[in-house]
């Protein structure tokens, strides 16, 4: 029988996680399919009775239900429980369990860079921002966050003991690594916004931006015109749906197919 697999989110606008995972099933011949299901918030428990009963396979969460899922699993990672919400659910020897492959995605790209920067600057307070933490923290970087909303920068700070730094003076610091994780410079109203002046960025900067529509994003795009080295919001979704499909079928997607893929649909 067709295993059944699928992403959760309300609204769900475009999602680029069918094509991933459907690709991946038909490159390894697995009998599997990933669907997208569009649900409320107040649908949420008669979901999750589903993905039991169904069964369902595999899920990718988005928001709203990050954190909402998380009273309706089994075993929850601790990777996942320190940052307070759960993008994957997967079976383990019969029980539902949450992760968040966010974690992973955000860092894969950084460990290929040659020097890998000291100190890395947060930009925003939100979910993503709070994988990012955590990644850029496992992987020994000196880390601070930097919020529009200086509260919500402090409270994200102080959950995971590093300092908060405040909006205005966000750029005084020659940071190695600065990664935006607010919505400024994705396509539509904010296209034309930018968080940060790469060229305030450390000598061996990194400009790092979560955001991939547009792929060149304005901060990416002054950052390689600055000189600076750039990483693109397309390899953290890569690297996350990379880890959700290790997960759930045990294999491994081959990721130079599954970046030409995505680069085709952002293009396309
Ligand atoms: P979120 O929880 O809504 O947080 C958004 C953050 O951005 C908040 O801290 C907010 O600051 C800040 N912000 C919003 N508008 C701003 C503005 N005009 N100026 C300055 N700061 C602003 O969102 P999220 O779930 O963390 O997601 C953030 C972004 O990451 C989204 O664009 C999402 O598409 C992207 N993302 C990408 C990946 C990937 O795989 N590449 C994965 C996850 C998310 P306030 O607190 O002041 O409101």
């Amino acid at each position: 029988m067709t295993r059944a697999f699928g992403i959760i989110g309300w609204p769900l606008g475009h999602t680029m996680s069918p094509a991933l995972h459907n690709w991946g099933f038909a490159e390894l011949g697995l009998d599997a399919r990933y669907e997208a299901w569009p649900l409320r918030p107040d649908d949420l428990p008669a979901f999750m009775a589903r993905v039991r009963e169904t069964p369902i396979h595999g899920l990718s969460v988005t928001i709203p239900h990050k954190r909402a899922v998380m009273p309706f699993l089994d075993r929850i990672s601790d990777r996942a429980q320190a940052i307070g919400a759960v993008n994957t659910l997967y079976w383990d020897d019969g029980l539902l369990c949450g992760e968040n492959t966010d974690v992973v995605g955000v860092v894969a790209p950084l460990r290929t860079l040659d020097p890998l920067p000291r100190s890395a600057l947060v930009l925003g307070a939100g979910g993503a921002a709070r994988a990012a933490v955590a990644g850029f923290l496992e992987l020994g970087l000196e880390v601070a966050v930097s919020n529009r909303t200086r509260a919500k920068g402090e409270s994200l700070a102080a959950d995971f003991a590093v300092p908060c730094v405040d909006w205005d003076e966000r750029m005084d610091n020659g940071w190695g690594l600065v990664c935006n994780t607010t919505p400024l410079g994705m396509s539509g109203d904010l296209a034309d916004r930018t968080p940060f002046d790469p060229a305030r960025l450390g000598p061996d900067g990194v400009a790092y931006d979560i955001v991939y529509n547009p792929l060149k994003t304005r901060f990416l795009a002054e950052a390689e015109a600055a000189g600076r080295r750039t990483i693109s919001g397309l390899e953290m979704f890569l690297h996350q749906g990379l880890a959700q499909f290790r997960l759930w079928t045990g294999r491994d997607m081959d990721e130079d197919g599954a970046r030409t893929l995505l680069l085709a649909a952002l293009a396309g």
